[in-house]
């Protein structure tokens, strides 16, 4: 690209990557910085379920949003992204998930999510490898999984079929300066109408202050296994783990890849810096599994290995720019459901650069929300 960039995006994650289409289809001449591989860092560690989800209001917002947005790219997704709408498994295993089942599926119904109640005999029909005693779940029948990396670079390779994109790999950036620009570990620096961090968990070296801290995460993979499970199936006890701020936690969750191996997670942890697998997690997180699909062990696992999810302290992604009328942008933060909300993060961020209506309303993930909750940053 020889004219100066509209947009840079620092960072080439499954976040930066949808930023940086959505702004080349959008008519922005966008350059790419990454220090590394695209799609090397959390979205080459994370799990690729594309799940609506409902703690708050805003989260349920975007992950809808989002997850329809993937439906609709579905049919250009090729192959080897792996994209299997597979559905997701909630799992009760007494009564007072059940209520929370049945709580989850009136509000899914009501705000035109599909879903089905299903009883115990159902839950076993659907998912015959459950143990007995589980008392229902529900059925998200649009949720679907992926391939996170290689969605990444096909996102980018299509916003280079569609507009002014360019990306450089092997290029860190070492400072994001307030007229657009971006200073270069090689010393040198490069001009850009507005600049966007989508480092993830390093968001925090390149705006001094943000809020933002690695959440480590374990998962395994096993060998082939095909209609070992037809769903992603969650057991609901996960929302706590993925509730608690506090404790390390681990919550039954499963995924079959489109390869038939199953990758199993997951595991939640503050305040680990290295991604070092660690066995006593490990081990808490399979037995956890092995309670709610005893057939589980006699699979044989491949690989395990852990990363780190970009946390913010209210559970919502950061979203436009870092301070009101400034130049430099954030998008980051996006925990465990970055590769759900990537392109709606995506979406959002083009509508507010270029004054267009969005599609969901976009103040819940404003950055300058942290300033009015105290939590400054650069
Ligand atoms: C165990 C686990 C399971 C998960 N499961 C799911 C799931 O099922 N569904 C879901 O939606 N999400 C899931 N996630 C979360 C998801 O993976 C992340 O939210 C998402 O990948 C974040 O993407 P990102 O682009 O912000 O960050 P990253 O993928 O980390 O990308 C940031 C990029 O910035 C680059 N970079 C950093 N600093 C610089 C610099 N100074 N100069 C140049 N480049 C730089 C890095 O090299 C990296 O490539 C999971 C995460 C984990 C760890």
């Amino acid at each position: 690209m020889s004219a100066r960039a509209d947009v840079i995006i620092v960072g080439a994650g499954i976040v930066g990557a949808a930023c940086a289409a959505e702004c080349a289809r959008s008519g922005l001449k966008t350059l790419v910085l990454e220090r590394g591989p695209v799609g090397g860092g959390a979205t080459a560690a994370g799990m690729g379920h594309l799940v609506v989800m409902d703690d708050s209001p805003a989260q349920f917002r975007l992950t809808e949003y989002s997850r329809r947005l993937w439906r609709e790219l579905a049919d250009e997704l090729p192959a080897d992204v792996e994209f299997d709408p597979c559905g997701t498994l909630w799992v009760a295993a007494d009564d007072s998930e059940l209520v929370e089942v049945r709580r989850k599926g009136a509000f899914y119904r009501e705000q035109g999510v599909r879903v089905e109640t299903l009883d115990a005999c159902g839950l076993a029909e659907a998912e015959p490898n459950l143990r007995q005693g589980l008392v229902g779940g529900l059925r998200v029948v649009d949720d679907a999984v992926l391939y996170p990396p290689r969605a990444a670079q096909f996102l980018l390779q299509r916003g280079a079929g569609a507009g002014a994109l360019e990306v450089r790999t092997g290029v860190e950036a070492v400072s994001l300066d307030a007229d657009g620009s971006v200073a270069l570990a090689d010393g040198s620096r490069i001009h850009g109408g507005l600049v966007v961090n989508a480092a993830g968990c390093a968001a925090p070296s390149l705006s001094p202050g943000l809020p933002v801290r690695p959440r480590k995460g374990h998962l395994v993979i096993t060998e082939r296994h095909p209609r070992f499970a037809r769903h992603q199936i969650v057991e609901l006890g996960y929302l706590k783990s993925a509730h608690a701020m506090a404790a390390d936690s681990v919550a039954f969750n499963l995924q079959p890849r489109k390869t038939g191996q199953m990758l199993i997670g997951s595991s939640r942890q503050f305040d680990v810096a290295d991604t070092a697998v660690e066995h006593a997690i490990l081990e808490r997180m399979l037995r956890r599994a092995f309670e709610y699909l005893p057939g589980l062990s006699r699979l044989t696992a491949l690989r395990c290995w852990a990363g780190h999810r970009p946390a913010t302290p209210d559970k919502l992604p950061l979203i436009g720019p870092a301070r009101p009328g400034g130049r430099v942008w954030l998008a980051t933060g996006h925990e465990g459901l970055g590769i759900t909300t990537s392109l709606g993060t995506g979406r959002l961020l083009a509508d507010q650069i270029l004054g267009r209506t969005p599609g969901i309303p976009v103040e819940p993930y404003l950055p300058a929300r942290l300033e009015k909750g105290g939590a400054r940053h650069g």
